[in-house]
């Protein structure tokens, strides 16, 4: 349609658009489009807000300026980064439904461009790579250098400006002046790979029988090219990672992409190494860790297609893949997939939300898949693959419980008398032992003898933990650090101070003393050296260079050891302690875990968990080894409580500075609560922590039937709450991990 200018402002902006920046906010910011100047929805522009300057997306564009047009702002410009495509707008649109977050924060965790504006931006952009070639004529002046550059290009080859200069010896101002003069010519070169594409059957597996059927079924899932969930459960060491890897070489036999997420990707050395051993290309990596240009070649090259497979931590879910075939989230069950702030979300449900989007095939991976994802698949929403035993014969590690009221360890140790008798036995017959303990640093508590005062955060309800290696009482939730004094602060005392309970540093003292000359090492997530260090040390682990591993879950999850052989459960107790409905699942999954290391390589494996509740329900599913039972027991407490995945289940936590303001403001919040039929609202009451970063939290819990719209229910009760004082939060947590 051709307009004829009008004599008014908005001859000059004939269109607007409808702009979502990336703050708390659901609306979009109408902005009129300056002539010229071609827009449309997903564009990723820069605007003015305020005096400042902002990027946002175009949500919507219209092609007729409505009224009032004329008082808008411009558009100040498009920045070339891939558009959001329209599935991708509609996905985050639904997260910000299901989340309740606002929809510009939602918008955000796909936003690859710094804030700020488009100086930035551009820094991160590659400069487009240019080469030049003999032209023809010959220059009109002609000197030993020019010679040696006409010689180096006589071959009509295209070369790098900088290749051929340092090719010839001479500085790039020499060719530049052959350029000028029209002896050399510039040719666009298409910009450098960012990863080699992977090659789907650069080593194809040999499968198992029962793996080859899995992969079969998931490769059909993938042919279908429509959107499909599979959950993969799989005992450890069956060979998951092997069976998904066919899917993904399904994807790129298509020509389309894969995305595999994964909880902790900065420390996967291992998957990556396998990952090439079978496509003889490394995956494109995607978590906090991969910054600036490589992040923007990254980002670029999965909307344009060149990059094939991403293998990443949750943030990954929001790129712009151009022709995503398949997601995999590999240990599927694992908590960190849950993001915690911001937007608040759970990345292996998005995951599934986002293969809807996409027509994609979703394929969920577990030993010990979580229960939603279980009943999931008995109920047949999911597809559901077994593989029930670990590949090439090898066993699942013999499980035996060291019931510490009989054989307690000597006061001050916590490795009891049968389990260092089978680290001796291990150590001696050349294998690996492992010691898991799944608390950081040296002691959970310090208390003074004299007095009892004990060391507390000052900012959260929470025990400072003694970190000796670092000479620092530290706390776990704000970080907060101070010296270990020594003289206590309350009564004066000196060398009172008492370290109560273990520590993973702790127990390296304890190895140390018990197993002298042995090659101890402990892996932490706080290890000093960060990712890097651990990803070297997870490696002489695997090499065989280390005899006793003491770790956090950080050892727990997926890696490979083959001389490991037994497994020592330091305090098997530690999680059932709170009240949390899911900490039977929680426990369950890390034993299963933890005890899943020993004896994946030629040698069987066992395992030995240190307890004091050997009858615990839990303990005694993993001692049995009797999974259907744990699983279908847990389900029925969830049934019976209405508990997820049986009935919807959200949090509102309200916090402040001001302990007695964010109380009020929570139980008011609960006044306003119209509780209709299948709906239970409960509290508040104090947050499993009462207070983190100096913020007191109070939380509401909101229980539903199925068959509720709780999100619509959850947007009307807010909408009708009255205005919060300006110093409280107030967040909603759809799905909350801790009941
Ligand atoms: P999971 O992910 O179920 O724990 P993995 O895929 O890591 O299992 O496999 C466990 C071990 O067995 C790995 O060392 C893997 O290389 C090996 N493995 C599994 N399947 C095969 C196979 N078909 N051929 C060769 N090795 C295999
Ligand atoms: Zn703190």
């Amino acid at each position: 349609m051709i307009h004829s200018a009008p004599p008014d402002p908005v001859s000059n902006c004939p269109r607007t658009v409808d702009v979502l920046l990336p703050v708390a906010l659901d609306k979009a910011y109408s902005y009129a489009v300056p002539e010229g100047m071609a827009l449309d929805a997903g564009d990723v522009v820069r605007v003015p807000l305020g005096k400042r300057e902002t990027v946002g997306v175009v949500w919507t564009a219209h092609a007729e300026a409505g009224e009032g047009a004329g008082g808008l702002k411009r558009v100040i410009g498009r920045i070339d980064v891939p558009p959001y495509s329209e599935r991708m707008r509609a996905f985050i649109d639904w997260i910000a439904w299901y989340t309740l977050a606002p929809r510009g924060l939602a918008m955000r965790l796909a936003l690859r461009v710094p804030e700020g504006g488009g100086e930035d931006n551009a820094r991160l952009l590659e400069p487009p790579r240019i080469g030049v070639r003999r032209a023809g004529d010959s220059p009109a002046r002609m000197t030993p250098a020019r010679a040696r550059v006409l010689a180096a290009a006589m071959n009509g080859h295209v070369f790098l400006k900088r290749d051929l200069a340092r090719e010839a010896g001479v500085s790039t101002t020499v060719i530049d002046g052959l350029i000028d003069e029209g002896t050399l010519e510039t040719v666009p070169l298409p910009p450098m790979p960012v990863v080699l594409p992977p090659d789907p059957d650069f080593a194809r597996a040999k499968l198992s029988d029962v793996q080859r059927a899995a992969a079969e079924a998931l490769r059909a899932a993938v042919r279908e090219a429509a959107f499909s969930v599979t959950l993969v459960e799989g005992v450890t060491g069956s060979g998951k990672t092997e069976v998904y890897f066919e899917a993904v070489a399904e994807a790129l036999r298509a020509g389309r992409q894969a995305l595999i997420l994964m909880p902790e990707i900065a420390l996967t050395s291992q998957f990556l190494a396998r990952f090439e051993a079978r496509f003889g290309a490394k995956p494109a990596e995607w978590h906090s860790g991969v910054t600036g240009r490589k992040r923007a070649r990254i980002h670029a090259g999965t909307a344009d297609g060149t990059v094939r497979v991403v293998a990443g931590a949750r943030s990954a879910l929001f790129m712009p893949f151009r022709d995503l075939a398949l997601i995999v989230v590999d240990e599927e069950h694992e908590g960190a997939y849950k993001q915690d702030d911001g937007v608040i979300y759970h990345a292996r449900d998005m995951a599934v939300v986002r293969g809807r989007f996409e027509q994609a095939s979703v394929v969920l991976a577990s030993a010990t898949p979580s229960i939603e994802s279980k009943v999931n698949a008995d109920r047949g929403r999911y597809r559901h693959l077994l593989l029930p035993e670990r590949f090439g014969g090898r066993t699942l590690p013999e499980i035996r419980a060291v019931d510490l009221r009989r054989h307690p360890a000597e006061r001050g140790r916590w490795i009891s008398p049968p389990l260092v008798a089978a680290v001796n036995e291990t150590l001696e017959a050349g294998e690996q032992a492992l010691l898991f303990l799944n608390r950081r640093g040296y002691a959970p508590l310090t208390l003074c003898r004299h007095c009892g005062h004990r060391f507390q955060c000052p900012n959260c309800s929470a025990w400072l933990v003694d970190h000796r290696f670092r000479r620092a009482l530290v706390c776990h939730h704000c970080g907060h650090v101070e010296r270990r004094p020594d003289v206590c602060p309350a009564c004066g005392e000196a060398d009172t101070l008492a370290a109560c309970g273990p520590g993973v540093e702790r127990l390296a003292e304890e190895v140390a003393e018990v197993f002298p000359d042995r090659r101890a090492i402990v892996l932490s997530s706080d290890s000093p050296g960060g990712a890097e260090r651990i990803r070297a040390e997870l490696q002489a682990v695997a090499d065989g260079e280390v005899d006793i591993v003491i770790g956090t879950q950080l050892v727990a999850k997926g890696h490979n050891f083959p001389g490991l052989t037994l497994v020592g459960v330091i305090d098997a107790d530690v999680g059932l302690a709170n009240g949390d409905p899911r900490a039977s699942e929680r426990t369950f999954q890390l034993m299963q875990q933890v005890t899943g290391r020993a004896g994946r390589g030629d040698r069987p494996g066992r395992a030995l968990i240190q307890t004091m509740q050997p009858d615990h329900p839990v303990l005694r599913a993993i001692l049995s080894g009797d999974v259907a039972r744990f699983y279908a027991e847990e389900i029925a407490v969830r049934e019976e409580a209405g508990l997820p995945p049986f009935g919807r289940l959200a949090g509102i936590i309200v916090s402040g500075p001001d302990r007695a303001e964010a109380e009020n403001y929570a139980r008011a919040l609960a006044r306003m609560a119209q509780a209709p039929a299948h709906v239970v609202v409960l509290g508040p009451a104090e947050a499993p922590l009462a207070m983190i970063r100096g913020r007191y939290r109070f939380r509401l819990l909101v229980r539903t039937a199925r068959t509720v719209d709780l999100q619509a229910y959850l947007r009307d009760w807010l909408e009708r709450a009255p205005r919060h004082p300006a110093k409280l939060r107030v967040a909603v947590d759809v799905d909350p991990y801790s009941f």
